[in-house]
């Protein structure tokens, strides 16, 4: 059995060349900490959680330090984890003061029978559990505050990993800053199982971004998994997901693994940053759709 790792670094509207490079680059240097976590053994939870710290704490993506900024000014941030081996999952929502929150979302699969907590609760159970939690507006980079400022710049993006480990279980996360000028309080896909994140070691693990409120109704990650459930290609499953997505008015997209190794990604964004390695040596990146 053989793994694999892939990476997103958020969907949207077309970016610079030098923005590309960069997060390009930054998706890549997160894929290959998954892969060496893979390659000594490791689970593929363990490499997807390793994996979005990373670029969490990567100010270029709109997750952790350097997420975008909500109506009030605010970092409020999302994100899951999914085990696609035991089916176990966990996710946070309109988290402040947790510089990680995928980890956050990882203790609340292990430590609690819920599978979701926000806000206050979610901020109370990381102190509980000793994580180490920040003053809230240390996560506002000044680029984001003047963007914020000026209502000009990036509106969205996400970050997400998703795993097949040398057992050939899965594992997919999903970690968000949500989309700019969000009003407060509001939650998108990225921390809903189903919709932003899944994983199952029968089928596939999926991670998505995108317009949160289109990902949502169409239950998009489930919905890759189901077409590889009932046969589909990878590829295949990937592109009619993010095609229904289009359909109804929404852009984003999709990366995704198979238990056998296989990796796949689509989007119907103009652009969504990616990176894979895969065990047999062979790694890459993705940015822009071809014009
Ligand atoms: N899906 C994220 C959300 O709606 C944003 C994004 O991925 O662009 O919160």
């Amino acid at each position: 059995m053989s793994y694999a790792i892939v990476v997103h670094g958020g969907a949207g509207p077309r970016r610079d060349q030098e923005h590309g490079e960069a997060a390009r680059a930054g998706c890549l240097a997160a894929a290959e900490v998954g892969a060496a976590v893979l390659a000594q053994g490791g689970s593929a939870l363990d490499a997807v959680e390793q994996t979005a710290r990373v670029l969490e704490d990567d100010p270029l993506f709109n997750a952790g330090y350097g997420a975008v900024l909500n109506a009030d000014g605010d970092v409020e941030l999302d994100a899951s984890v999914m085990d696609g081996e035991t089916l176990l999952a966990g996710a946070v929502a309109v988290v402040k003061t947790v510089k990680n929150p995928v980890s956050l979302a990882r203790l609340v699969m292990e430590k609690t029978p819920h599978v979701l907590l926000v806000g206050d609760g979610a901020e109370a159970f990381a102190r509980a559990q000793g994580l180490a939690t920040i003053a809230s507006g240390s996560l506002v980079t000044p680029l984001q505050h003047q963007r914020w400022l000026t209502r000009q710049g990036s509106t969205h993006g996400t970050i997400g990993a998703v795993a097949v480990d040398a057992r050939g279980q899965v594992a997919a996360a999903t970690s968000t800053g949500g989309t700019a000028g969000k009003l407060k309080g509001r939650v998108g896909d990225s921390p809903l199982i189903g919709a932003g994140t899944v994983a199952d070691s029968r089928w596939a693990a999926v991670s998505c971004t995108g317009a949160g409120e289109f990902i949502i109704r169409v239950g998009l990650a489930r919905s890759v998994l189901e077409a590889v459930r009932h046969g589909a290609s990878l590829a295949r499953a990937c592109e009619e997901a993010v095609a229904e997505l289009s359909r109804l008015g929404g852009d984003g997209g999709v990366i995704a693994v198979t238990p056998q190794g296989e990796v796949g990604w689509a989007f119907c964004s103009e652009r969504m940053a990616g990176a894979f390695v895969r065990a047999d040596g062979q790694r890459g990146t993705f940015f822009e759709r071809s014009p």
